[in-house]
């Protein structure tokens, strides 16, 4: 493995921290990206990596994307995310959560961590018996704070309904077809959301169970999980896994915009330039993904309660607009015009 400073992912990464705890078995990784805003914010990742060093691609990448979303997001939070090291059988005990807890507490509050794909809101009341630099912990009727999921969800429903309005000229998703990828927390959440209002889905995940109990109560669609990219819709949102958007996934598409909750959707900034050259409108992910990390934030920092929360949703079409807008004005890709926003924001322009 070449030195972490030269690997393609790292981006003047502030901190990038390896723990481990031989009793309980804990491998982990915590990148801190940019503290410019306030405390590195991001949730934490387990998962089963077939090569450890995808892992430290994934915290690389995710924790700059989290600098990114923070920023954009308006939060006085800096961005940095933890990727705990499954095992195959993705065993996740007491022992491990404690010493994933006291890992994140060593930083003393550089690094503030929350739920990602693989952790729950136990997993984080378990952490938060260790260390107090946590969020996404269970709170009352009201507040802000808990499973950030709902929050994801709802802010990418009204970034799918912004690129409706874009790209069909459509006020509703009434009758809009979009193609959801996983149907996990954010996926399903959105699916739900889109069909109260009326829109026709088709639903895809590799647990090919859930889309298929998630479709009978909505009366949607299912396709088997690799044809989802190719399904012909006027949206496609991708909730499931990153660097979904390549050369060849790019080629297939047959639909008008491409806006959903994922992480890191476009394998390389080639693939931004892509979907620009076939005129399919672009929602850059840590934009239009930023309502969880916003719900949380307010909980950590004792700022706000729901409705505050809610109101702050609502400016995730609004921000969407105004990159839309600069990239017709400008000719650069949506995700271009994101990035520079945002690396403006903290202070790396
Ligand atoms: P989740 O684990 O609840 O759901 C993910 C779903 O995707 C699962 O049902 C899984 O089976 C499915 N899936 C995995 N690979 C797939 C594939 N190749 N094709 C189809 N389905 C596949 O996770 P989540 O919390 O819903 O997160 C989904 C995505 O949104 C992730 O990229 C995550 O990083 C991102 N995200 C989540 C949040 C949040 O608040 N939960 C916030 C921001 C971004």
């Amino acid at each position: 493995m070449p030195a972490l400073w030269n690997l393609p992912d790292f981006d003047a990464h502030e901190g990038v921290h390896f723990f481990t705890d031989a009793r309980s078995g804990l491998r982990a990784v915590i990148a801190v990206h940019s503290t410019h805003l306030g405390p590195a914010a991001g949730g934490t990742r387990f998962w089963h990596y077939a090569d450890d060093a995808d892992a430290v691609t994934d915290a690389l990448r995710l924790s700059r994307g989290m600098s990114f979303k923070n920023a954009m997001a308006g939060l006085p939070m800096g961005g940095g995310k933890g990727v705990i090291l499954a095992g195959p059988e993705r065993a996740k005990s007491p022992e491990l959560l404690a010493a994933f807890g006291r890992a994140v507490d060593s930083l003393g509050g550089r690094y503030v961590t929350a739920e990602d794909v693989g952790m729950g809101e136990a997993d984080l009341v378990a952490i938060g018996n260790e260390t107090r630099y946590v969020c996404g912990l269970p709170v009352g009727e009201g507040a802000a704070g808990g499973d950030p999921g709902p929050y994801t969800a709802m802010g990418v429903f009204l970034g799918v309904k912004a690129a409706i309005k874009h790209a069909l000229g459509k006020d509703s998703a009434d009758g809009v077809h979009v193609a959801v990828q996983g149907v996990g927390s954010v996926g399903g959440g959105l699916a739900r959301l889109l069909a109260a209002e009326g829109a026709r889905l088709t639903l895809a995940d590799v647990d090919a169970a859930r889309a298929e109990a998630l479709a009978g109560e909505l009366g949607a669609a299912t396709v088997p999980a690799d044809r989802i990219v190719g399904v012909e819709a006027d949206v496609l949102s991708p909730c499931a896994l990153g660097a979904i958007l390549t050369e060849q996934s790019i080629a297939a598409l047959k639909v008008k915009a491409v806006a959903g909750g994922a992480n890191n959707q476009l394998a390389t900034p080639d693939d931004g330039a892509r979907l620009h050259a076939r005129g399919i409108l672009y929602a850059p992910d840590y934009v239009i993904n930023a309502g969880g990390i916003i719900n949380v934030a307010l909980e950590y920092l004792g700022q706000g309660d729901r409705a505050e929360v809610e109101s702050r949703l609502h400016q995730i079409p609004v921000r969407l607009e105004s990159i839309w807008a600069e990239s017709e004005k400008t000719g650069e890709t949506e995700a271009a015009v994101a990035d520079r926003m945002a690396m403006a924001l903290i202070g790396r322009a």
